[in-house]
Parts: C-alpha cells; structure tokens; sequence
C-alpha cells in the first residue's frame, strides 16, 4: 500500500478511537483533506483512496489544482487568509470557505457568488487564543458580525472554525475548542451545524469538544516544507512554497 493509504489507515483509526471515546459516531466527522503544497499528482491518489473534500489556503497555487481535478467531484474548501482582492475566484470555485473574519469579506464574497450556484458554505474564523496578531474575530465581536452577515443570501453560515495556538496540552487545545463550541451555542441561530476545529496534532482535542470538519494535512500527506506551516496569521503576503 502507498505511504499515503498506510498514513489514511491510521488517521481514520484516530478518528475512529476519539469518537468512540467522545460518544459520537465516526460518521459525525467528516474528514477535510488540506492540500496545501500537494501536488495535484498525490491529492488524486488520495482521491482514488476514497478523499473527496479538499482544503487549499492560497488562492493562486488552488486554481490550477481546481481545473487539473476539475474531472472529479470534489468539495473544495477555502481555508487561507482572504485578501478582498482574492475573493471571486473563492465566490465563483469554492464550495465553502471557512477563514471570513470581516464583513466586507462576506458583502464581497455574497455578491461575487455567481447566480444559479448555491449559496457559498461559509464559517466564521474566531481568533480564540486572543493572540493580536491572529487572523479571526474575537468572541466579543462574532454577535455582530454574524447578525450582519445572516441577511447575505448567496452565502450560507454553517458555523465556526478556529486554529489554535500551536505546541498547547491537550487540555489547552480542549479549552480552547470548548470557547468555540460554546459561542457556536450562544449564536442561537438555525442552520448552524458547524464546528471546523481540528489538524493533525489536536484532533482528539477536537472531536472530544464536538468538531464536525477536520482539516487534515500532515498526519495524511506528510510533513510540508519549512515554511507552509498553517496560516494562523495575517500574514497575507507570504507566498506559497513552490
Ligand atoms: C495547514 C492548515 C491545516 C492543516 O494542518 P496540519 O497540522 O498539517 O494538519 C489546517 N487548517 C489550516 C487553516 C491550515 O492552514
């Protein structure tokens, strides 16, 4: 077997043990796989492994990736820093983006969503670690945002995602997880059925704390080049390792 469906075996067995100690069903949890700086070659064998949602976090280095897979059905998640001037290739290719932090993000990616497509699935990047130099609305400021937001027909909120800060105890990433869940509760809206929380070193964290999307890169493809670590920050102009 390959190295890719060995890595697949065993993610699918860390899934399956957290849930079972977490009371959820396995098939709660829908696994994301996070494409960044795979080459296409790889995300099809992943494909052929049975993967169809795939993550991508930089808007140029997706493109070609979409149309080189355009043949087969995939979910593709946006999950990078949104730059406004990024936001109609995500409004036009993507199926959801999990990384909305401001409005006129949400005003630009509404409008941008071209007609006879279905709303665009969006979550709400929530900065819970309270880092200032962190990409996410705070939790003060996430009523607001998302009372704005919920008027924009041609995007659908499905809830809220967060990337923690990382090297945290398990107990740290759990608190961390649990602010989110709570804040998704106290938003009190329908259609609301998202918790986008958990990579490859919190995911027991995350599914313990009731995680429906996992976005999964290194346990599943393996380590990235230095320099692609996940993109936390709003370091918007950091381009993507080739
Ligand atoms: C890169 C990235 C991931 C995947 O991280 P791993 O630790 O490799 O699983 C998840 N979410 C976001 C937003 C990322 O940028």
């Amino acid at each position: 077997m390959s190295s890719l469906g060995t890595r697949l075996d065993a993610l699918h067995e860390r899934i399956k043990l957290a849930a079972a100690a977490a009371g959820r069903p396995a098939g709660a949890v829908r696994l994301i796989a996070v494409s960044k700086t795979v080459p296409y070659e790889q995300m099809l064998v992943a494909y052929r492994l049975g993967l169809r949602d795939f993550a991508e976090s930089y808007v140029q280095e997706a493109l070609p990736k979409l149309a080189a897979l355009a043949h087969c059905d995939i979910t593709w998640h946006f999950i990078g820093p949104i730059q406004s001037n990024k936001t109609r290739p995500i409004a036009e290719r993507f199926h959801w983006a999990h990384s909305v932090d401001r409005l006129k993000i949400a005003e630009r990616l509404h409008e941008q969503r071209p007609h006879g497509m279905p709303p665009l699935n969006i979550c709400l990047q929530v900065n819970v670690s309270g880092e200032p130099t962190k990409a996410g609305v705070t939790l003060d400021a996430l009523p607001q945002l998302t009372e704005a937001i919920a008027p924009l027909s041609n995007l659908r909120l499905r809830g809220l995602m967060a990337i923690p800060a990382p090297g945290q105890s398990p107990d740290a990433q759990r608190a961390a997880f649990r602010c989110l869940r709570e804040a998704l509760l106290g938003l009190n809206l329908p259609g609301l059925d998202t918790l986008s929380i958990g990579m490859s070193d919190d995911l027991e964290a995350a599914i313990m704390e009731g995680a429906t999307l996992l976005r999964i890169g290194t346990a599943l493809f393996g380590p990235r080049q230095a320099g692609s670590t996940p993109t936390a920050t709003s370091s918007q102009h950091r381009a993507p390792v080739s």
